[in-house]
This record gives C-alpha cells, sequence and structure tokens, in this order.
C-alpha cells in the first residue's frame, strides 16, 4: 500500500487556548527588553498560556540565587496542561502521528510476533510498505496515558518516586512519560544508544523505584537487545528497582526475570476498569523530571527540571520562537533520550495543542526520501533536528528531496552542534524557507540564542545561532575578568542569574555540584554555558566551541572522561587522553592515546590491532557504540604540564595537524614527538 494521506487536522484549537492575549505587533526588541528589565511581569504574563490548579502567589523568588523559584505556590500538572486540557477543543485532532520506518509490511515475515504485539498494547496500526503508522488523537492519548498511569500506581510508584525509562522511539515511551508527570513521579529517561553501565550509573544516582524498557528495539535494520542490557545494569546498579516493567514489542523473545512485569498484561486490566487517574497537582517547583547529561567528570549529571517553569516557558517557546499553532503539526528529529526529544517531540508541541511526529528510523532509510515523505504525508510545518542527520543526507542524490510535495513546511530549525553553511544552503536551495540555526543546552531546555521569524524580521545571519532570547540576560564576558567582551572579542558565554523558566533547577540531590558546575564564576551569579562565543557589532552571537573536555558528537554531549575512564579498565592501561577532533559527517569524534605497561605489543601489527579492538570494545561495553573511538593510538608517553596535567588541548593539535600553541608548561617535551610518531605508526 502506498499512502496518500491528507492533513488530520481537521479541528484549529480556540487561539484564547494556547496562548495569552499577548501582542504580537510588539518588535523583539521590546519583548527581549520587558523580560530582562521586568521578568515577573513578563513571566506573570506568559504563565496565562497554561492552566494552574492553583494561581501563583510570587511569580519570581530571587532571593536565594543561583537557586530560583518561579510561579512559588501556585499548583499545575504538566501532563494535565499536555493532554486534559485539550479534551474539549481537540479530542479528535491528532496528538501524536508515529511512524517507523524500522518496521514495515515486508519485516512482518522476519518478526511473525510484532503484529500482535501491536495489538496486544492496543496500538492500532497501519502497515505499509516502508513504515508503519500510528494517529493517536488527543482522546487516544488522554485514554492510553490514564490506563499507563493506573499501571504505574498499582506498582507503588506515586509522587516523587524517579521512573527510569530506557525504550526507543514508540509511543508507550511517551505514555510513560506523561503518566509519571500525571502523578508527579519524576521520570529520567536514557538514551536508547547507552550501555549497561551508563544505565547503572543513572540507576543508582536516581535511586529509581522502576525501570520501564521494551523486549528489543531496531537500528537500521540491527537488533537491540534491549532487555539483556537492562538485566546487565540491574545486576550492575547498587540500588535496584522493585519493578522493570516490559513493553513487549514481539521482536525478540526473553526469559522474564522476578522482577519483570509485562505491560500489556496490565495495561488491559486497566484498560478493562476503564481507568482514569486523577492528575496530581504539584507546586510549580516540584521536579518533573532528570535528565542525565555529560560533564567534565566521570559522573554525569542529573540536570533537575521543575514543572510550572518548565511548562510557561515550553509553551510561550512555541509562539514566541517556532511560531507554532495550535492544529499544525510539529516534528522534532531527535531522540526522546535527550532534551530537544523531551522538549519539542513531547512536552511543547503538546502543551500548545499541536500534532507531533514521533519518528522511529534513521534519515536514509529505506531511502534518503523518507523524511520528505513523512512531511508530505502528514503536512509537517515545523522540522527541528541536529545538522548530522541533514548532512548525511546531502550526501545523497538530491532529487529525493524534489520528488515529494514540500511546501506545507514553513520553517526548518538546528541545534546541537554547530550548522555549516554548505548544510544551511542545502537545505535552504531545495527548501525555499528559513533555515534557522539555534543554540541551547541539555540545561537551559528551550532554545537560548534563535532568530525569531514570529517578530520583526531582524535579518538571519548565516554562522550565528542569534541573538539571545527573551528571559535570557546572556553576555560574553573574559574568562579571566569577568568583564564584559567588546565586539569581534572571544569571550565566555554567560548568563546572569536568575535564569528564566525552563531551565535546570539544580543537579538532583547534588545542590553543590549544582553550584561549582555552572556558577562558579565570580560573583556566583553567572550561569557558565561552558561555551566559547564573540558577537558581531548588532548583538548576534556566534559560537566558538567548548572550554572544557566535553566534545559534541552528531549534536550529542559526551564527556571524554567518561571514554577515559572506559579505556581505564583494560588491564594494559597506565594512561590515556581522549580528545574530540573534526569530522565532516559527525561534528566531531573521539580518538583515544593510550600509554601501556608493554609498549612491544604494538610493534606487530595483529597485536596492535588486538589491543585497538580490546580498547575500543571496552569502550562500546561500557559507554554505547556513541561514544566508540574512531581510532586508538599508542604514543610511549603523553604531553603533560609541570602540575602533571595532560595537555590535552597540544594533543588536539597535532592530532588535526595544527599548531600546538603556548607549550611553556610543557614538562615532558619528548611526549610530543611520541604523540606525533603514535599517530605515525598507524
Ligand atoms: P546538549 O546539552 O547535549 O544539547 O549540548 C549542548 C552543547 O551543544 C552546547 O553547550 C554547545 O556546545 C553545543 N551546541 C548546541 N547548539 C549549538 C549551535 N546551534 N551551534 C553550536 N553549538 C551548539
Amino acid at each position: 500500500m502506498n499512502e496518500q494521506d491528507t492533513p488530520t487536522t481537521s479541528q484549529q484549537a480556540s487561539s484564547a487556548q494556547v496562548s495569552s492575549a499577548i501582542d504580537t505587533k510588539l518588535t523583539f526588541a521590546d519583548v527581549y527588553k520587558n523580560s530582562i528589565d521586568n521578568p515577573s511581569h513578563f513571566w506573570a504574563e506568559q504563565a496565562k498560556r497554561i492552566y494552574w490548579h492553583k494561581e501563583p502567589e510570587q511569580i519570581l523568588d530571587d532571593s536565594n540565587l543561583p537557586f530560583t523559584q518561579w510561579f512559588v505556590g501556585g499548583e499545575t500538572n504538566l501532563c494535565y496542561n499536555c493532554v486534559d486540557r485539550h479534551l474539549e477543543d481537540l479530542a479528535e485532532q491528532d496528538a501524536f502521528i508515529w511512524l517507523s520506518s524500522e518496521i514495515n509490511q515486508e519485516l512482518m515475515e522476519t518478526y511473525p510476533n510484532v503484529e500482535q504485539a501491536f495489538s496486544d498494547l492496543g496500538n492500532n496500526v497501519e502497515f505499509y510498505t516502508d513504515y508503519t503508522k500510528r494517529r493517536l488523537t488527543y482522546n487516544d492519548l488522554y485514554k492510553e496515558v490514564n490506563y499507563f498511569a493506573d499501571v504505574l500506581q498499582r506498582h507503588g510508584i506515586g509522587k516523587g518516586d524517579r521512573v527510569i525509562i530506557y525504550m526507543p522511539m514508540i509511543l508507550e515511551a511517551a505514555y510513560a512519560m506523561l503518566a509519571c508527570t500525571r502523578i508527579g513521579a519524576i521520570h529520567s529517561v536514557v538514551f536508547g544508544g547507552f550501555a549497561a553501565h551508563n544505565l547503572a550509573i543513572r540507576m543508582d544516582d536516581a535511586e529509581a523505584k522502576m525501570l520501564i524498557t521494551v523486549d528489543a528495539g531496531l537500528r537500521g535494520g540491527k537488533v537491540i537487545n534491549y532487555k539483556n542490557l537492562v538485566n546487565q545494569g540491574v545486576e550492575q546498579a547498587i540500588h535496584k528497582p522493585n519493578h522493570v516493567l516490559v513493553v513487549s514489542r514481539g521482536i525478540l523473545p526473553f526469559e522474564a526475570q522476578p522482577i519483570d512485569v509485562d505491560y500489556a498484561t496490565e495495561r488491559r486490566i486497566s484498560c478493562q476498569a476503564n481507568a482514569i487517574v486523577d492528575p496530581v497537582w504539584l507546586e510549580s517547583n516540584e521536579p518533573s523530571y532528570l535528565l542525565y547529561t555529560s560533564g567534565t567528570t566521570g559522573t554525569p549529571k542529573g540536570v533537575q527540571r521543575d514543572t510550572g517553569g518548565h511548562a510557561v516557558a515550553l509553551t510561550t517557546s512555541i509562539d514566541y520562537i517556532y511560531d507554532g499553532k495550535a492544529g499544525e503539526t510539529f516534528w522534532t528529529i531527535s531522540d526522546i533520550g535527550w532534551a530537544a526529544g523531551h522538549s519539542y517531540t513531547i512536552y511543547a508541541p503538546l502543551l500548545a495543542g499541536m500534532s507531533s511526529v514521533m519518528y522511529e528510523g534513521l534519515p536514509h532509510r529505506p531511502n534518503p526520501g523518507i523524511w520528505w515523505r513523512i512531511v508530505e504525508a502528514n503536512k509537517v510545518n515545523i522540522l527541528f533536528t541536529a545538522p548530522t542527520g541533514v548532512r548525511m543526507l546531502k550526501k545523497q542524490d538530491e532529487t529525493w528531496m524534489t520528488r515529494y510535495d514540500v511546501s506545507s513546511i514553513k520553517s526548518f530549525f538546528l541545534a546541537g552542534e554547530p550548522l555549516d553553511d554548505s548544510t544551511a544552503n542545502w537545505l535552504s536551495k531545495h527548501l525555499g524557507v528559513p533555515i534557522l540555526d539555534h543554540y541551547w543546552q541539555t540545561e537551559s531546555g528551550w532554545p537560548i540564542l534563535c532568530h525569531t521569524p514570529k517578530f520583526d524580521h531582524k535579518p538571519h545571519k548565516k554562522g550565528s545561532p542569534g541573538y539571545p532570547m527573551y528571559g535570557y540576560n546572556a553576555h560574553i564576558i573574559n574568562e579571566e575578568t569577568g568583564e564584559p567582551c567588546a565586539a569581534g572579542e572571544k569571550g565566555l558565554l554567560a548568563i546572569s542569574a536568575p535564569l528564566p523558566p525552563g531551565c535546570l533547577t539544580t543537579v538532583w540531590q547534588n545542590d553543590k555540584r549544582f553550584v561549582s558546575s555552572y556558577f562558579n564564576l565570580f560573583n556566583g551569579k553567572e550561569y557558565s554555558t561552558s561555551d566559547y562565543a564573540v558577537a558581531d557589532e548588532d548583538g548576534y552571537f556566534y559560537i566558538l566551541g567548548r572550554t572544557d573536555d566535553v566534545i559534541n558528537v552528531a549534536g550529542h554531549r559526551i564527556g571524554t572522561q567518561e571514554i577515559e575512564e572506559a579505556i581505564s579498565t583494560h588491564p594494559e592501561m597506565i594512561e590515556c587522553a581522549v580528545v574530540g577532533i573534526h569530522d565532516e559527517l559527525k561534528g566531531e569524534l573521539p580518538i583515544a592515546f593510550c600509554v601501556i605497561k608493554d609498549h612491544s605489543l604494538t610493534e606487530s601489527t595483529e597485536s596492535r590491532f588486538r589491543l585497538e579492538q580490546q580498547v575500543i570494545g571496552a569502550v562500546v561495553k561500557s559507554l554505547g557504540g556513541i561514544a566508540r573511538p574512531a581510532a586508538v593510538y599508542f604514543p610511549q608517553a603523553l604531553p603533560k604540564t609541570r602540575s602533571g596535567k595532560i595537555l590535552r588541548r597540544a594533543i588536539r593539535a597535532l592530532a588535526e595537524n595544527k599548531p600546538t600553541g603556548d607549550m611553556s608548561t610543557l614538562d615532558n617535551p619528548p611526549a610530543i614527538d611520541a604523540v606525533k610518531q603514535s599517530m605515525k605508526d598507524y
């Protein structure tokens, strides 16, 4: 069957439902000034965009910076705002359009149990030659989220409990997230590409009471055995969950463990009982979720998001930044394991009454036209992804893009890594719509820098992700003195406290780390993004790269120290350094320099190859394929400072064949040649 879809947005939300009486004729400069000069007034207006069970008593409490509280005393519920609130006007509009190019008609022979599993889960899917699809109205979503919440409650999950979600891009992952927020449980989604070790660290740090997973996922046709990884993770974790709730997709048979609970069986019970679970009203500052992100140490940080501020910030951003409207279709091509997936696949489009596309699949499978076919079939209006996916398509036959009617697209946003001109030009040539680079972080949860097509048309400058968004008092400061940098002068991109609503409120169970990681500059009132930047005369910012040892692979942040720790588990290892080098497709790739006990092992090609594979294997086992080193070198020494710090900056320069810069702090000059030699040996 070949799909000829028509748009499903039969009903438009009443504008009063998703936006307040905000004057959109304002210039962006007015909006920005108001947000900085009078944040309480500005955000009080924006707060009208969501439903409050109890109105906030105080809009901003900045009496204990850098800890900021927004909408103090207000009570709301994220899930209620995403789902229940739309039942009156949008019940039959699609909330999600789920598509999987990993599962299609032809694969039904390979996976004979998949069809039954869909039906056991109440998933009314349509199979096509190239993908499987399910449209889910707000009404359907309401039912499914209530069943899921009921299953959680019946298994002892309640307000404040932590729940790890380790799932691919399937609808049940969205239900799980929304069900958690409905009952006040705190979810922590772990990216499916991470390995058992990552999972165990997060289970321990969050002290999770439940873990939700699947039997398996599919990526590029390859089966990923989630259940097995979960079993290993649970075994490694010190704090073990009481239950593992398994959504079986019928892809891979598995042996149930004593703590396993089958979701389809439990859902049936809730469905038969027509279970409805009342939303739990949370004080605005109570946490909605944790999302772990890499830092400079080996232990990831649990970025903690609040409830009311998060809902207000995301709803406002759909209007002011993305210029999205209820009834339109938003497609963020990202995994739910990342902040973009949280904010712009799940929460923001639903908060705004839009239809959100959720896609399981790669950009070029079954062919490089798949994105554009999905756009055509579902009349997607706003797209958002990381440049890497686009670069992948750019390498393919260009005509794929012209085979489909993509005229529904009004803008295409990119973030997560620098957007190069050639990728931006390629998209703009073919789509003829604004290609908008924007900059944000897991911590901010929504854009810090952007261009704002909704307001007066400030020109779009290539190479710049834009200017500071309303609410962000962002500026570039001298790293040493804290003084503001002049136009054209490189410095640290910092944001003065208070951070606007929606940004992280702390690091989970670690206020000290929140302060030391983000607010350790000068007066403790400047949030450090850990990015270098420069601004031009017109106030447009340009990102110049990280200030720390964090690298960005295909838009995903990875701490080099995490990789080094994985490599150090190899019995031959004395020490190692991992640096990121430029890569055309993925932006950056990690490469490892390892000093081993018996250097003679690198003399024969076979034993060096074996060692290299072992090092790569240790990283993949511990951190997953995303952190796989692109190359492993074995120098006899690493360059160090007199205080014993490895000079990664110099190693990176050598790896990229660039000048090493100031080497006055170098303690062991021969190490430079050792590093060079190791790359020659390769
Ligand atoms: P993450 O928290 O994983 O989304 O990573 C955030 C980091 O990605 C930022 O601190 C930047 O280093 C980088 N980043 C995000 N967006 C952009 C962008 N538009 N241009 C350049 N770098 C970006």
